[in-house]
C-alpha cells in the first residue's frame, strides 16, 4: 500500500511533446494579451466564441474533419464535420433572427446530449444570445426556476422533455416567449404555444455573419452545481475563449490528431467549456456519448473509439474502480495518452489506480464554475504528486490567503507565503473567463473579491514545490480539538482501505472539542457492512492519521448522496445526521 509519493514522467508518457514542456518559461513570458493571438478574432477587435470553435475551421484545411461524433446504444454514429457545424449553428442563428430574438437575450437549452443541443449552444453564440444548458435530467421545479432567474425568452427543448417537465409550469415562466421543440420521432411536434425546430431550420438559410461580440458581451449563463448550497447562476463572457483555447492546449495538452472524449454533461460548466467549446478550438474529434454511465461500455469506448485524450471526473473513476480492475484490464487503450479529472479531489488510490489498470495515471485539475475553465492543473510534462491537484497555469497567479477582517465586513486578505500552511485559496483577479457576476445576487459576487483576489471558497496549501494540496470546502472543514482538519485527508486514507468504495467525512458538534469526525462510507462489492469491518476501517485510520484526526464514528451507507454531476454532498450527509432541513436538493442525484 505504501506508494511513492511521486510519479516520475517517462519517456513513454511523453511520447508526444507535451505543449507545456517548459512549465517555468512559459509562465514567465506569459501575457493573456499575447495568448488571444492564437485566436483569429473578428474585425475590430471583436471576438466570438462560436467564430473560433466553429466558423474559422469550417474555412480552412480542417472543414471536412469530424468534430462532434456521437454514439449511443440503439442509434448508428452520427458525425458532424466542421463545415456542416458551421452550416448548421447558422442555420440555427437566422432561425433566431427571424422569431426577433435580439442579442444579449437568454436562451436555454433542456436535452440529452443530442446534435441539437449543440448546434443551439455554438448557434446562439454566434447571433451574441446568450446561452444556457441545463441537465435534462432536472425537474420542472428546478428548471423554472433557473429560467425565471435567467429570465430566458428561449427554451429549445424535445417533445417529451416539454411534455413531462415544462408544459405544465409554462404559465409560471413570464419571460419565455419561444419554445422550440426537437421531435422525438421525426414527426412534427404539435405542442401548442411551440415551434418544431426541424421546420424552421429546413427552411432557415446557411449564411449568417457572426455577430461581432466584444469581449466582454454575456456568452453563457452557468448554474453550479449546488453542492454547498443553492446553486448560483454565473455570468461569463465572450473573452473566455481565449482561457479556454490556452487551457484545452496546456492542461488537456490537445494536439490536432487528439480524438478526445470529456464524460462531462453540458449542463455542467465542464461539459461546455471542455465537452464543447475547448476540443472545437483546437480543430479536434470529440465523442459524445449519448448513454449514461456503464462501466463496460465505457471501456469499450476508450478502447473501439481510440480515444487519446479523456477528461473525467472522480466519481466516474471511483465506479469504474468499483466495477473491479477484472473489466478493465479486458480492455486495451493502445491510443490513451493522457487522462485529466476534474470536480472533486482525486484521492492518490484513484490515481494509482489509473496507473495500474489502464497504464496511465490520473491527472488531477481544479476550477470552478466561476473560474470558466480550468486554473490549477497536472499537465503531461509534470510529474505528479498523487493528491496533489498539481500547479498554476501559465497566466494564473495563485496563492493561500488568511482572512483579516472581522465578522460582517468585507473581505480583506493577506497573503501566506510561507509553504506548507492551510488557508483560503485565492485567484489574482484577471484572467479572461473569469466569471462577471452571478445572477440577481451582486453582494454575493462582491464577497468573493478582496482587492486583486478572487476567494475561491475552497482551503488548500502549496508545498515548496508550487504544487497546490486541496484541503477541503471552507464549508466543510471541521474544527476539532483546535486542529483544523480537512475532510479530504481522512477521506483519502479511507479510501486506501480494500473494502472502501467511497467515503464523505463531515464534522459533527461536540461539546468538549467543538466538533468530531464522523466518516459515512459505502463498500465495494463483496464485502459485509459488519463490526469487524468498522473496526478494521477505524484502526486502519487511526494508523494513518493518529487519534486526533481519524474518524471517532464510521457509519455505513449504501450511496453517498451525490449531486448529479457525482459530488458528495457533504451538507446534506450532516443535516441528515443531525436532523436539520436539507435545504436545495434540486442538483441531488435522485432528487426532485
Ligand atoms: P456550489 O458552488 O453550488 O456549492 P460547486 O462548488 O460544487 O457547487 P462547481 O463550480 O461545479 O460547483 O464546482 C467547483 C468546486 O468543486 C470547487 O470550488 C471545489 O470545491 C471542487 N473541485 C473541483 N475540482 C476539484 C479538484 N480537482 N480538487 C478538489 N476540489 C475540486
Ligand atoms: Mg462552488
Amino acid at each position: 500500500m505504501d506508494r511513492p509519493a511521486i510519479i516520475r514522467k517517462t519517456e513513454q508518457d511523453l511520447r508526444v511533446a507535451p505543449h507545456l514542456a517548459d512549465y517555468e518559461g512559459v509562465r514567465r513570458g506569459y501575457s493573456w494579451a499575447g495568448a488571444g493571438q492564437a485566436l483569429a478574432g473578428l474585425p475590430g477587435g471583436a471576438l466570438n466564441i462560436a467564430h473560433e470553435a466553429v466558423d474559422r475551421h469550417a474555412l480552412g484545411p480542417l472543414r471536412d474533419r469530424v468534430a462532434l461524433r456521437f454514439v449511443a446504444n440503439e442509434a448508428p454514429a452520427i458525425e458532424i464535420s466542421f463545415a456542416e457545424l458551421a452550416r448548421l449553428t447558422s442555420r440555427f442563428a437566422n432561425v433566431l433572427r427571424q422569431l426577433g430574438v435580439q442579442k444579449g437575450e437568454r436562451l436555454f437549452v433542456l436535452a440529452g446530449r443530442i446534435p441539437e443541443l449543440y448546434v443551439a449552444v455554438l448557434g446562439s453564440l454566434k447571433c451574441g444570445v446568450v446561452v444556457t444548458p441545463l441537465f435534462s435530467a432536472f425537474g420542472p421545479e428546478p428548471i423554472a426556476t433557473r429560467i425565471n432567474l435567467g429570465e430566458a425568452s428561449v427554451l429549445v427543448t424535445t417533445d417529451t422533455l416539454y411534455r413531462r417537465k415544462v408544459k405544465a409550469w409554462r404559465e409560471r415562466m413570464p419571460s419565455l416567449r419561444h419554445v422550440l421543440l426537437v421531435s422525438d420521432d421525426g414527426t412534427p411536434t404539435r405542442e401548442p404555444d411551440t415551434v418544431d425546430l426541424a421546420g424552421l431550420m429546413a427552411s432557415a438559410s446557411d449564411d449568417f455573419a457572426t455577430t461581432p461580440t466584444s469581449p466582454d458581451d454575456v456568452s453563457l449563463l452557468h448554474f453550479t452545481s449546488g453542492t454547498t448550497g443553492t446553486p448560483k447562476g454565473a455570468i461569463h463572457v465572450h473573452g473566455a475563449v481565449i482561457t479556454h483555447h490556452a487551457t484545452g492546449r496546456f492542461a488537456l495538452d490537445l494536439h490536432e490528431d487528439d480524438r478526445y472524449w470529456c464524460t462531462a454533461d453540458p449542463g455542467w460548466v465542464t461539459g461546455t467549456s471542455y465537452g464543447i467549446i475547448a476540443p472545437l478550438l483546437h480543430g479536434v474529434t470529440s465523442l459524445v456519448d449519448r448513454e449514461e454511465f456503464d462501466a463496460q461500455r465505457w471501456y469499450t469506448l476508450l478502447e473501439q473509439e481510440r480515444i487519446s485524450v479523456w477528461y473525467t471526473a472522480p466519481t466516474a473513476i471511483r465506479m469504474l474502480m468499483k466495477a473491479g480492475a477484472e473489466l478493465a484490464r479486458g480492455h486495451t487503450y493502445p491510443a490513451l495518452r493522457f487522462i485529466a479529472s476534474v470536480g472533486e479531489p482525486l484521492n492518490p488510490e484513484a490515481v494509482w489506480w489509473g496507473k495500474d489498470v489502464l497504464g496511465l495515471p490520473i491527472h488531477d485539475n481544479w476550477w470552478q464554475t466561476e473560474t470558466g475553465g480550468i486554473m490549477i492543473a497536472n499537465t503531461p510534462a509534470f510529474d505528479i504528486k498523487p493528491g496533489s491537484m498539481g500547479r498554476p497555469l501559465p497566466g494564473i497567479d495563485a496563492a493561500i490567503v488568511e482572512h483579516l477582517e472581522a465578522e460582517g465586513e468585507a473581505p480583506r486578505v493577506r497573503e501566506i507565503a510561507a509553504p506548507g500552511v492551510d488557508g483560503e485559496l485565492a485567484l489574482r483577479a484577471g484572467w479572461p473567463s473569469m466569471f462577471r457576476g452571478y445572477l440577481n445576487n451582486e453582494a454575493r459576487y462582491r464577497k468573493c473579491f478582496a482587492g486583486e483576489w478572487y476567494l475561491t471558497g475552497d482551503l488548500a496549501r502549496r508545498d515548496e514545490d508550487g504544487y497546490y494540496w486541496f484541503v477541503g470546502r471552507a464549508d466543510d472543514v471541521i474544527k476539532s480539538a483546535g486542529h483544523l482538519i480537512g475532510p479530504f485527508e481522512v477521506e483519502s486514507v479511507l479510501m486506501e482501505h480494500p473494502a472502501v468504495a467511497e467515503a464523505g467525512v463531515i464534522g459533527k458538534p461536540d461539546p468538549i472539542v467543538g466538533e468530531v469526525v464522523k466518516a459515512f462510507v459505502s463498500l465495494k462489492g463483496g464485502h459485509a457492512a459488519d463490526e469487524a469491518l468498522r473496526l478494521d476501517i477505524m484502526a486502519h485510520a487511526r494508523k494513518r492519521l493518529g487519534a486526533a484526526v481519524a474518524p471517532k464514528e464510521i457509519a455505513f451507507l449504501p450511496m453517498l448522496p451525490r449531486t448529479r454531476s457525482g459530488k458528495i454532498m457533504r451538507r446534506l450527509l450532516k443535516a441528515r445526521e443531525l436532523g436539520l432541513p436539507e435545504g436545495d436538493t434540486s442538483t441531488m442525484e435522485g432528487g426532485a
